[in-house]
């Protein structure tokens, strides 16, 4: 029987967040069984760019799952990509999700990678042998003018060496399923995994929708009606309502499930306690 994969997303703590917040999230994270957790990476002025190499080294040798490092390519030029990438070996990633990054204010990129598939095919070059993951959006990216033009640029990813996609949050599966149509007929035959983000307070799911132009269905606004100002209730609602999204991705064959745990582990916890028996362990 085809058992999709499972995975999971965390952050660094920030800068001046207590030593302990990572070990609270991936403590509260074990049992969860992931195919891999995703560390992201942060480019901001104030990011510190060894965070997210010294997580996954974390996450690899004290709970021995295996880690994907994100990396950004706007405000980078070759030597910082490499140094990245000595770190990321050094922290025996199983591979990295290479992405453009969003264009800070103020900030002018370096010029050097100005789109994913040049951080891809950069990579692919200089490590033949690292695995290469790349983010997708089942609504489109918010630049981007149309789906099919997203979609176009998608498979530039994939032929640089992306081998493995992840997905942008959505609400509707119907908009997953309808990107999955186009990207496969646009020859994308990479596993494409399908990522979920728990509602869980509504100021987030509102901030979000604005950053992505993400749809909020009308199940998401009723939610955000009835229990916006009412969070345990909320939270309680959006677990369940992760829960049945990623049964009816399961009941319809998608090939993996990411988790944005925001490194809420509670909320993770609860909501693979209500799906693990679909999940072939
Ligand atoms: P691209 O693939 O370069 O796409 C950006 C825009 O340019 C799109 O509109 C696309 O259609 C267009 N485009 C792409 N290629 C071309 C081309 N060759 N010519 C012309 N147009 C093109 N951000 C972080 O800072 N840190 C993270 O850790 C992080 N993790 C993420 C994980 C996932 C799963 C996702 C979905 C997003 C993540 N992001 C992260 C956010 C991401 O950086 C932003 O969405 C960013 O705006 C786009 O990155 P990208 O790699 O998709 O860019």
């Amino acid at each position: 029987m085809h058992s999709p994969m499972f995975s999971l997303e965390v952050f660094p703590p920030k800068r001046d967040a207590p030593i302990g917040t990572i070990y609270d999230a991936l403590d509260g994270l074990e049992g969860l069984k992931p195919d891999f957790i995703s560390v992201t990476y942060g480019h901001g002025t104030h990011a510190d760019r060894t965070a997210t190499a010294r997580i996954a080294n974390t996450i690899r040798k004290d709970y021995q799952i295996p880690t994907v490092a994100h990396l950004t390519a706007l405000y980078s030029d070759k030597s910082r990509i490499d140094e990245a990438l000595d770190l990321f070996e050094d922290a025996k990633v199983g591979g990295v999700l290479a992405l453009r990054g969003d264009h800070l204010d103020g900030c002018e990129p370096v010029g050097v990678f100005n789109h994913a598939n040049d951080l891809i095919a950069y990579i692919h070059e200089r490590r033949p042998d690292l695995k290469i993951f790349a983010a997708c959006y089942p609504e489109g990216h918010i630049e981007s003018d149309s789906l099919d033009d997203d979609i176009a640029h998608l498979k530039l990813k994939v032929d640089a060496g992306a081998s493995h996609l992840i997905s942008q949050l959505f609400y509707d599966n119907a908009d997953f399923y309808r990107f999955l149509d186009k990207a496969h007929a646009a020859g994308i035959d990479v596993p494409i995994e399908a990522g979920i983000m728990p509602v869980t307070s509504a100021k987030s799911v509102y901030s979000m929708a604005a950053k992505n132009r993400t749809r909020i269905p009308k199940a998401v606004a009723a939610m955000l009606d009835k229990w916006g100002d009412d969070l345990p209730s909320l939270r309680a609602a959006g677990i369940n309502f992760a829960a049945q999204q990623i049964t009816n991705l399961v009941a319809n064959d998608v090939d993996g499930i990411h988790l944005y745990t925001m490194n809420r582990a509670a909320t993770a916890r609860r909501i693979w306690h209500n799906v693990e028996p679909l999940f072939a362990r």
